[in-house]
């Protein structure tokens, strides 16, 4: 069962396993190696991406099945230097052509069985920055949502936007047409470290736009924040979570900084105009500092990063993302997912439009899934909840994890990462601040047996502060 180990090389060994003589968990491995975890599916022909489409929407689910929305505004006011993200800066007139094709994107095709069948339980507008559209133009894109697709009584609608966006009208304009959530790019209350990742706000201001939609009463509201930012110590990043505790938000997503390598804010530290950043094994302490005053103050996980106290800020996009479930995408760069293909809508807003205005889904790819993506996808959804169910997998995959992961475990547990026991791996503190790299290692390893040893370990650039 564990003959995989057999088959690795010194460099797969220790992306897999990390540092295994490290005692120190900050060192454990040596830096993130994804945003997300994950296996690439097989593309599917250029030529035949339509075809395949059509046919995949057409197709008949033989019960209703759970289902989310992803809907993409690729337009910010302004761009953060360290965001991997950014599309387009904002204009009125291309946001006007663009909220018109949307609504036509989401009119066109929901309809068909393939969606029509599915129970739509969240809905999630992100971006970009959803708050870059009019008040009438969110108005008119809740109501096409409404109206078209069909949402479950319990539907969660996330609108994110940053709060500098989302003036009185806007937010108007998504109490009356059904947003329930609110997921705000907070990123830090400190103006110092909000100015320098090119943030409008102050951190005052910030503060009252949050007071503003709690007091509305009628959407949670979640925040994001980030660890590991110029001019942030721990302690200023403690505070920030106090502000936000403070307030009263249902819910505070905490990621770490990723400097994408060669991207804007990677080329302003290596030409001297930034301050460096807090290295990996540095934010490995951010991590473990909010854990433990975030347990502290009673709050609880509903995933690696994001924590809630109370139930109103449920994050069921999210969670649906990891555990596989159907996605149905639209607009310029939305990513959606169908029972057995994922696809990417095309990116550039301009052969977007042109796309739509022909009636034509604007595909710019879709990928097969492969042989075990609906283990993967089980693997990484438990992984993003702090376990890993052996029993489970063994009932529903005839698979027993426990046993082909045996040495990695045993790594990992001897270096405070994670605990096994018969049933469940549980990730430990330490453990989840590398729960991306423990996910894509035991994704690794499936596909290093399936492959004899030929699979590819991938290695995205996302840690470029070392
Ligand atoms: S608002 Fe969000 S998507 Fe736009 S540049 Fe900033 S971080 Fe990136």
């Amino acid at each position: 069962m564990t003959q995989w180990l057999k088959l690795l090389n010194d460099q797969q060994r220790k992306l897999i396993f990390g540092n295994e003589q490290s005692t120190d968990p900050a060192t454990a491995y040596d830096k993130k190696r994804a945003v997300h975890a994950g296996v690439k599916g097989d593309s599917v022909p250029a030529d035949q991406v339509q075809t395949v489409w059509q046919r995949e929407m057409e197709q008949s689910l033989p019960a209703p099945e759970d289902a989310c929305v992803y809907i993409n505004i690729p337009f910010c006011q302004s761009k953060c230097t360290y965001c991997g993200f950014f599309k387009n800066l904002a204009d009125p007139a291309k946001i006007a052509d663009y909220t018109t094709a949307l609504i036509e994107e989401i009119a066109q095709t929901s309809s068909s069985p393939m969606i029509d069948q599915t129970r739509i339980r969240a809905v999630y507008i992100g971006g970009g920055t959803p708050g870059t559209l009019n008040a009438a133009q969110i108005a008119q894109l809740l109501t096409a949502i409404n109206r078209h697709l069909p949402l479950a009584n319990d539907c969660e609608i996330t609108f994110e936007t940053r709060t500098h966006d989302l003036g009185g009208d806007k937010l108007q304009a998504c109490i009356e047409h059904g947003v329930n959530r609110f997921s705000l790019g907070v990123q830090s209350f400190d103006t110092r470290s909000r100015r320098s990742i090119g943030r409008i706000d102050s951190g005052s201001a910030v503060i009252n736009n949050i007071q503003r939609m709690l007091a509305l009463k009628q959407a949670s509201v979640s925040i994001d924040l980030i660890f590991g930012l110029p001019h942030q110590s721990i302690d200023t990043y403690l505070e920030d979570i106090v502000i936000a505790d403070q307030l009263g938000v249902d819910g505070m997503a905490l990621y770490q900084l990723n400097v994408f390598e060669g991207g804007r804010m990677d080329k302003s530290i290596s030409a001297g105009r930034s301050i460096a950043v807090p290295k990996t094994a540095e934010q490995f302490h951010y991590h473990q500092a909010a854990y433990n005053l975030l347990t502290d103050m009673g709050y609880h996980q509903l995933s690696m990063s994001h924590w809630v106290q109370g139930t109103l800020d449920r994050s069921i996009y999210n969670r649906f993302s990891k555990l596989g479930k159907i996605i149905h995408a639209f607009g310029a760069g939305a990513g959606g997912r169908t029972g057995h293909y994922r696809y990417f809508v095309h990116p550039s807003v301009v052969a977007y439009l042109e796309k739509i205005n022909q009636g034509n889904k604007p595909l710019m790819g879709m990928t097969e899934k492969i042989q075990m993506t609906t283990l993967h996808d089980f693997i990484s959804g438990q992984i993003d909840g702090g376990k890993l169910r052996f029993d489970i997998a063994r009932k529903r995959f005839n698979i027993d994890l426990k046993q082909i992961y045996a040495p990695l475990l045993a790594s990992w547990e001897q270096r405070g990462l994670a605990a096994a026991g018969e049933r469940t791996l549980r990730l430990l503190p330490a453990g989840q601040f590398w729960y991306v790299n423990m996910n894509q290692a035991l994704l690794d390893i499936l596909e290093i047996i399936l492959t004899n040893g030929a699979y590819e370990l991938p290695q995205e650039r996302v840690a470029a502060q070392g």
